[in-house]
């Protein structure tokens, strides 16, 4: 037998013998096989930065003959939940003697995943005689742990621990990938989105703080409404989604909706303030087979933006895609259209009732697409309002109405007694300095703000009505006039109405059209009348298209009206030539 050298060795355990840094067999002799000297051939090993050790082959069996501390370590020590033990590397040699490959290399994964670690094995044939393996390991679990959190990290939300929306995607990919594999399982599922409303003003109000409060309050409260096998993740700063399998009885996906909504029904108490939150939900159903998840989450955004705006859950339907897809073509056509110059301001003639005098005109946008044809603005309006389009078309619109004014005042040699109506968005208001445009546009063409009147609806003071009285009062210090647009279709907030700073009130044309006939219609037009008599304010009257109508009105008091009786929109030309046409001789 023999012995390592004269120094004391410790046993540990029956088949090895430990001294120092270097861990050997003993073998026997007896059964012909030759005897190594491993603390003289091998002390090398000891030296190694790395876990080695040495193992030889002989015809009947595969040994390790020496290994230094650090494979010790890591096969049979401390660590020895690494899980490797000798066997595993017998098995690789037998493997490279059999297919008489010279080296070996593998990523080594214990199988236990919460003890997880991971060597990098390299084992290479050497000696001689062909017949001795180094066999080495470089423990790479702490790269693997740093990775799998840094993973973790990316796809995780760090406010409230859900998936956020890169490990969304991912996990649904899984889920309806195992959907896919199981024969019993649901054909269908759905992707659902909840949007909490003003969440951003929220947050500005209360502070980022208060609002990561919020968030997590209602990611809590969501968090309890699901079951086991759905998925929920925070998308967005203020966007959950959930994946649902849909089986037979559950296809009503609205009521898996209201389920998660209930979490909003009582107020979030945040540091002493009281938030009721609201939410718009939308959601897409998609087929296990044939839908990428991906797809179905759009979808679900398409449908989530018809949620915003009608106020109650939508499920995507197939002409929403059209529908979104013809509206992005607008935006991209719009864009070009707009630095092209191809949009154009028409002129449709306003008149005083009373004397049947020309007052103004309205201005607005016409759009000739090369390819499409006539776009009307109901078309166009909406979509550059949502792309942010509004605000280089607002203040084209401006310095084009300006222009105009400018332009016939020349032609006619003096300053004519007209206005032009310029309309402006809500959404312009709010995103554009419209202080600075209209002060601009009126510089620009020289003329004086009287001349300009701004048609404003009621949608510009909702969701500031504070912000937009300022904005309102400055536009007044230029002189301008204010026309409330569209009146009696919105919010109608009459004590509110009386603070503002208004000169005209325009009916909206769905009522003066069928004032006549509708009963209710006409009650309407005259309930506005006399309130804006009682106020001081002035009334247009829109859309009408008969002489009956324009009696009507001009019997009940309505100062002005527009429509096609009097004239449709016109061209510049068309609207200058039917100026020179209705107006008094210009004054200087
Ligand atoms: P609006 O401000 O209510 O404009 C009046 C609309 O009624 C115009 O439609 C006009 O052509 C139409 N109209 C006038 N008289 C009659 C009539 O007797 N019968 C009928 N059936 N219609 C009549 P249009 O030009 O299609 O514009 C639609 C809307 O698009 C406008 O409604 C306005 O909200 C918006 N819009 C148009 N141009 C601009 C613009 O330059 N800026 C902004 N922000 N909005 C604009
Ligand atoms: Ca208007
Ligand atoms: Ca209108």
């Amino acid at each position: 037998m023999f012995c390592a050298n004269a120094l004391d060795m410790k046993m540990w355990d029956n088949k090895h013998f430990a001294h120092g840094s270097l861990v050997f067999e003993s073998l026997g002799t007896e059964n012909g096989n030759r005897v190594i000297a491993p603390q003289a051939k091998f002390a090398w090993l000891a030296s190694l930065p790395i876990a080695a050790a040495i193992f030889y082959q002989d015809t009947n069996n595969i040994r390790q003959i020496v290994a230094n501390a650090a494979f010790d370590e890591l096969t049979f020590g401390p660590r020895r939940e690494a899980g490797l033990n000798l066997d595993e590397f017998a098995d690789r040699i037998i493997a490279m003697t059999e297919q008489s490959r010279e080296s070996h290399f593998e990523c080594w994964r214990s199988a236990d995943p919460v003890n997880r670690r991971e060597l990098e094995m390299n084992i290479a044939r050497f000696g001689e005689t062909h017949d001795m393996f180094l066999v080495s390991l470089v423990d790479r679990t702490a790269e693997a742990l740093s990775r799998v959190s840094l993973r973790r990290e990316m796809l995780s939300d760090s406010l409230t621990g859900f998936c956020n929306r890169t490990g969304f995607e991912e996990q649904v990919e899984a889920a309806i990938g195992t959907l896919q594999k199981s024969e019993s399982s649901p054909i269908y599922y759905a992707i659902i989105l909840i949007d909490l409303a003003r969440f951003s003003r929220v947050n500005e109000s209360v502070g980022a703080m208060a609002g990561d409060e919020l968030i997590i309050t209602v990611a809590r409260r969501l968090n309890s409404r699901i079951r086991s096998n759905e998925i929920l993740a925070r998308i967005g700063g203020n966007e959950f989604a959930l994946f649902v399998s849909l089986s037979d009885d559950q296809l009503n996906v609205e009521s898996i909706g209201e389920r998660l909504t209930d979490a909003f029904a009582d107020p979030c108490k945040l540091s002493g303030l009281e938030i009721q939150m609201e939410c718009a939900v939308a959601a897409a159903i998609g087929s296990v087979a044939s839908d990428d998840a991906m797809d179905t989450l759009r979808r679900a955004q398409i449908a989530m933006k018809c949620a915003k705006s009608s106020k109650k859950f939508e499920l995507y339907s197939a002409g929403a895609l059209d529908t979104a897809r013809h509206r992005f073509s607008i935006e991209t056509d719009l864009r070009r259209a707009l630095q092209r110059g191809e949009l154009e301001l028409h002129y449709q003639p306003l008149v005083e009732l009373s004397t049947g005098q020309l007052n103004g005109f309205e201005a607005l946008a016409r759009w000739d697409h090369p390819d499409h044809g006539f776009i009307s603005p109901v078309d166009f309006i909406p979509v550059a309002e949502e792309s942010g389009l509004i605000v280089p078309l607002g203040r084209w619109a401006l310095e084009q109405a300006a222009t105009s004014i400018g332009d016939w005042d020349l032609r006619s040699g003096g300053v004519l007694p007209f206005k032009v109506s310029v309309n402006l968005s809500a959404v312009q208001m709010q995103r554009d300095d419209v202080i600075y445009a209209v002060a601009n546009a009126i510089k620009g063409a020289g003329i004086t703000g009287e001349r300009i009147m701004l048609e404003l609806t009621e949608s510009a003071f909702v969701s500031d009505p504070d912000g937009a009285k300022k904005i309102l009062n400055a536009l007044k210090g230029l002189n301008t006039n204010i026309a409330m647009d569209d009146f009696g279709t919105g919010y109608s907030n009459l004590a509110y109405l009386q603070q503002l700073p208004i000169d005209v009130l325009k009916i909206d044309r769905s009522f003066v059209s069928e004032m006549l006939v509708d009963k209710d219609k006409r009650a309407i037009v005259r309930t506005v009348l006399s309130l804006a008599r009682a106020l001081g304010i002035k009334t247009t009257a829109e859309g009408i298209e008969s002489i009956e109508v324009s009696a009507t009105l001009k019997r009940l008091g309505c100062s002005f009206g527009q429509g096609y009786y009097f004239a449709r929109p016109l061209t510049p030309t068309a609207a200058y030539e039917f100026l020179v046409a209705n107006n008094a001789p210009a004054t200087n």
